[in-house]
């Protein structure tokens, strides 16, 4: 991630102190000069507080009460601001997330277990649950709780076909991943798609299609334990062939073991927007999407889990100490720099 020396406009790092200015709100702060391209910047330039007049503290504590659960009109009426600059701050906060899930791509795993899930939330009234946008997929990596999708949409194929795409950029960074998943045949089928190989056996005939090396998928079965025989039926499915290579090491209990359910009952407490029988329903989908990429970062990044104690993204390996509320406001982010 780049530090404040580093030039927005050439990406030079050869940038010297030119003389400190003072704000309104903020105290004193430092402007800089590119030793390349002879170009003045401040040290808030792309940053997520650049141009904003409102003390920083401030911004932050509104920003907390955001993913904390409050909707976004309260927000805006309990800290008597505009609905427009409120709205400016979470955009820029949610632009971060493309930073930090290339950022958390860049390194290598051993062992990931990965379990999928689906909420479900009303964005339009009136229209019949398979019509309404309002599922959010949640992928997350059990041991640590990272949460590698958080994403929102109709229930359709291009839903499953985002969370998977995530999927792969992690399988191809990672020795040994499984999937768990409740019920959703769709998460394995795409996977299947697009993450397989062709085994050859040097047997005569067609060589049989597997999940790569090192990938596994388990279907969790809902409902009784016996089929319409009679018979005792496995607690979980194996819905795709794999490779005679990968490591066969997944216990039913491991399977079982379901961590999302509690934490989708913290979303829900966390994002007003999934609380039904209120007024603050999504009113569009990009709106949702918008609070779950800030959900995103403050799960993964900032706030410790309750369970186990740690941030997700430091459990996971990725950073020393979580990030503070501070250093999300000030990191420079040029590439994504539009406002
Ligand atoms: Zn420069």
């Amino acid at each position: 991630m780049n530090g404040q020396w580093t030039c927005p406009h050439c990406n030079s790092q050869n940038c010297r102190h030119h003389k400190t200015y003072q704000t309104g709100h903020n105290g004193t702060r430092l402007l800089w000069r590119c030793q390349s391209c002879n170009r003045l910047f401040s040290e808030t330039k792309a940053t997520l507080i650049e141009g904003l007049r409102k003390p920083t503290s401030f911004i932050i504590q509104v920003l907390k009460t955001r993913t904390e659960g409050i909707g976004l009109n309260a927000a805006c009426r309990a800290f008597a601001i505009a609905k427009n600059t409120l709205l400016l701050w979470e955009r820029r906060l949610a632009d971060y997330k493309d930073v930090l899930i290339i950022y958390a791509l860049t390194h290598t795993f051993i062992e990931q277990l990965i379990e999928g899930d689906e909420l479900y939330t009303k964005v339009n009234r009136n229209v019949p649950p398979e019509d309404c946008e309002g599922w959010t997929i949640v992928l997350m990596e059990r041991a640590s709780r990272f949460i590698w999708a958080l994403q929102c949409g109709k229930k359709d194929r291009s839903l499953f076909s985002y969370a998977i795409q995530i999927l792969r950029d992690v399988i191809l960074r990672t020795g040994d991943v499984t999937l768990v998943t409740d019920g959703e045949r769709r998460y394995g089928n795409l996977l299947f798609e697009i993450c397989h190989e062709v085994l050859r056996t040097g047997k005569r005939g067609r060589p049989p299609k597997v999940l790569r090396r090192g990938v596994k998928v388990r279907l969790k079965n809902k409902g009784k334990g016996t089929d319409r025989t009679g018979h005792s039926r496995p607690k979980y499915e194996t819905p795709h062939p794999e490779h005679p290579e990968t490591d066969q090491d997944v216990t039913p209990a491991d399977i079982h073991a379901n961590h999302l359910e509690a934490s989708n009952a913290s979303f829900r407490r966390k994002n007003s927007a999934y609380r039904r029988r209120t007024n603050t329903y999504a009113k569009s989908i990009s709106g949702l999407q918008r609070t779950l990429d800030m959900l995103w970062i403050v799960h993964n990044f900032i706030r410790s889990h309750f369970t186990t104690k740690q941030v997700p993204a430091v459990a996971l390996g990725i950073l020393q100490q979580g990030l503070s509320w501070d250093e999300v406001l000030r990191v420079r982010q040029p590439r994504l720099y539009k406002y």
